[in-house]
């Protein structure tokens, strides 16, 4: 489980996030979502270990982040500028995570990498360097870097951004049979709230900095926490 307790960030006079106490569960499909601005992507880099909060603390599976070293937090996350080496085809660009996580002699490191593209439907492009993709096609490659080592937690920002709405509808299907079968912990970073509460187990519900409400989405749905949550979900128009 990750465990939030009383976690704050200030950026200088300003407070991004205001006090947060939060547990995620293991293999929990975990949605925060609100408007552009309020604090969601600083939350999760705080998760990550990338940004310290300002105030409290964060467990990982018992442990508090910031003490592991990076590559030894059992946790991946796949930031909104996703880069990917140009001068390295999609296998390795996918492989080489698994060599900067300590995997070099990985007995299954080929399985794993083809097992990786097939779950972002990407064998057929293996071969090919970043810039003879479509953005669409980096953001899958994106993905399939982020689960190739099979970390317990991955956090997404806004993974699904960049493609169509076909695309979109079957990734998401792709990363609820990841959380089912692979056993991953998702904690997923959205403005849509469609998106949200389709694919959630619980969403937090985020407004300037203020985690709103938290709850499952037909909860929230039927019985929002207050006007802008009800606003925000699409319940009061
Ligand atoms: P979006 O959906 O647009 O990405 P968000 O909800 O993820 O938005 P954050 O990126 O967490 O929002 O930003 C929250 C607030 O913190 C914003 O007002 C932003 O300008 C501010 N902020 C973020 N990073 C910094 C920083 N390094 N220094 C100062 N202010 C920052």
């Amino acid at each position: 489980a990750i465990r939030l307790s009383g976690v704050t960030k200030t950026f200088g006079s300003i407070t991004v996030v205001h006090p947060i106490d939060l547990r995620i569960e293991d293999n929990e499909f975990f949605s925060i979502l609100g408007p552009s601005g309020c604090g969601k992507t600083t939350l999760m880099r705080m998760i990550a270990g990338f940004e310290t909060p300002t105030g409290g603390s964060i467990e990982l599976a018992g442990r508090s982040v910031e003490s592991l070293p990076t590559r030894k937090r059992d946790l991946n996350m796949l930031f909104q500028s996703y880069a990917l080496f140009p001068h390295l085809s999609v296998r390795d660009n996918i492989g080489f995570e698994l060599k900067v996580r300590g995997r070099k002699r990985y007995p299954e490191r080929d399985a794993a990498i083809d097992e990786a593209l097939a779950l972002v439907h990407m064998e057929r492009f293996a071969d090919r360097k970043p810039n003879e993709l479509s953005g669409g096609q980096r953001q899958r490659v994106a993905l399939a870097r982020a689960v190739v080592s099979r970390p317990s937690v991955v956090l997404l920002d806004e993974p699904l951004g960049a493609l169509d709405q076909q695309l979109r509808k079957e990734m998401q299907v792709e990363l609820k049979r990841m959380q089912r079968e692979v056993g991953i912990t998702f904690v997923y970073v959205t403005h849509d709230q469609e998106e949200a509460l389709t694919m959630s187990d619980r969403i937090a519900v985020m407004s300037e900095g203020r985690v709103q409400q938290i709850d499952a989405p037909r909860a929230i749905y039927d019985h929002p926490a207050n006007r802008f949550v009800a606003g925000f979900i699409g319940t009061c128009n």
